[in-house]
């Protein structure tokens, strides 16, 4: 899996402050996305176990107190990236029990492939959807258009 950005401190990407990751590959193709070169999975730099360790350490600095981890893209539940996300939110799970997980999808919850429900069953809220052009509402908080949905799974 490659990335494009990490922010170890957050305040956009969902409640509280956080540490938000851009995970590169995304086959969407939505009209109107922001993110059009993050669509390449081969986009951005590699993702390496040193800085899921980064992530990790930063989660846990108690200087600055986040909330959780935020993972964005591209989407991190492209084929492409499943097995990484996977040991990540495992990962952060394990070690991070008392943060939260959010993850932006452009696929929605009542399709996803076994791989992908398995990565869901680690995090605790779905953001899921295509963004759609005619349904942007800038007054929509942690969502870009009304057909997506912020899903509160745990
Ligand atoms: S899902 Fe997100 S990153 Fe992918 S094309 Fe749509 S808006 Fe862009």
């Amino acid at each position: 899996m490659n990335y494009h950005q990490y922010y170890p401190v957050d305040v956009v990407n969902g409640p509280g402050t956080r540490c938000t990751l851009f995970v590169a590959g995304c086959e969407h193709q939505c009209p109107g996305c922001y993110n059009k070169n993050t669509w390449r999975t081969n986009s951005g730099q590699l993702f390496t176990q040193e800085m899921a360790e980064h992530i990790v350490a930063d989660l846990q600095d108690s200087r600055i107190k986040r909330q959780g981890l935020s993972l964005s893209g591209g989407d991190p539940l492209h084929p492409h990236n499943i097995s990484v996300i996977l040991k990540l939110v495992k990962q952060v799970t394990a070690e991070c029990p008392e943060k939260d997980i959010w993850l932006w999808t452009g696929y929605l919850l009542s399709e996803l492939s076994e791989a992908q429900q398995e990565v869901v069953s680690y995090i605790n809220v779905l953001v899921d959807g295509k963004f759609i052009q005619n349904l942007y509402d800038p007054g929509l908080l942690w969502r870009g258009s009304r057909n997506q949905i912020i899903h509160r799974l745990r």
